[in-house]
């Protein structure tokens, strides 16, 4: 049994229901707070969630914490990167150039982690076509536009002329919400982690998602009852 299957078992007479790991994937329109619940996500501890930490070619915000939030790289890096087959998934987006890197991706479903990733709808394509089934999607929609407005002036890391190109490319981004599964209106952020959590929760129990079941059941049904 291969180390993902391993993960998160229920155990009843020695025999072991397991499951196989699973990409959460978060997309939305700049400012409307993916970045806050993938945080949340992660620090709470117990939900065993490990964060993609993606390449990207744009300038590090102040808040930003290299390594952790992103690990801020050349074009000329990216670029190597891309050709030697390490990003899972790439994607120009507001300008600049964002990846995810493969090789921690592998190792975490390896050990039977489930992970994060906040992504831009060109990388969500890629990453369901080439992870199938091991992926659920979730897109975060703001309660208005002029909400998403007052997000991106609030967190005062961008110049004007930034939020101003993040706002102009909004619509475009919304207008792919129909190839999510599942979409969140990011009003409170206490309620919106509390629905990613019952999206993480569900999804782990999906009949397909778990292994060795039917020799689980095999198992139940042949049991002696004293
Ligand atoms: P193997 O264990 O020698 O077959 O090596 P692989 O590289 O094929 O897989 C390593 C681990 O990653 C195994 O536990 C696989 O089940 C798991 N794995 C491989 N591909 C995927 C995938 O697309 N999604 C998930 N969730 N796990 C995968
Ligand atoms: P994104 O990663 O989608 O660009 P962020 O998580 O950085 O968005 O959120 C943008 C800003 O909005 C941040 O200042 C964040 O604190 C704030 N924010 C996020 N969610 C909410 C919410 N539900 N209510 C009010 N402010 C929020
Ligand atoms: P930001 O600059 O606000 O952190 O991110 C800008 C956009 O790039 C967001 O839509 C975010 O989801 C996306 N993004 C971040 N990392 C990656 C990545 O590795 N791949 C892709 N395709 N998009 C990413």
């Amino acid at each position: 049994m291969s180390g993902r299957q391993e993960a998160a078992g229920a155990v009843g007479q020695g025999r072991r229901v397991g499951r196989r790991g699973l990409i959460l994937i978060l997309s939305s329109p700049s400012g409307a707070g993916k970045t806050s619940l993938t945080r949340a996500l992660r620090e709470e501890k117990e939900l065993g969630l490990e964060v993609s930490v993606s390449v990207t070619t744009r300038a590090k915000r102040p808040s930003e914490i290299a390594g952790r939030d992103y690990n801020f790289i050349s074009v000329e890096d990216f670029m190597a990167m891309r050709d030697h087959d390490d990003l899972l998934e790439w994607a120009e987006v507001h300008g600049n150039y964002y990846g995810t890197p493969r090789r921690p991706v592998e190792r975490a479903l390896g050990a039977g982690t489930d992970m994060i990733f906040d992504i831009d709808y060109q990388g969500t394509r890629q990453v369901r076509a080439t992870m199938g089934p091991d992926v659920v999607t979730v897109f975060i929609l703001p309660p208005s536009m002029a909400e998403l407005k007052h997000r991106l002036e609030r967190r005062a890391e961008d110049t004007r002329e930034t939020i101003e190109k993040r706002l102009g490319n909004a619509r475009v981004e919304i207008e792919r919400w129909t190839e999510y599964d599942y979409v969140v209106v990011n009003e409170d952020l206490g309620a919106s982690f509390e629905g990613l959590k019952a999206i993480l929760f569900a999804e782990r129990l999906k009949r397909e998602r778990q292994v060795g079941l039917p020799a689980f059941v095999d198992g139940l049904l042949a049991e002696k009852i004293a």
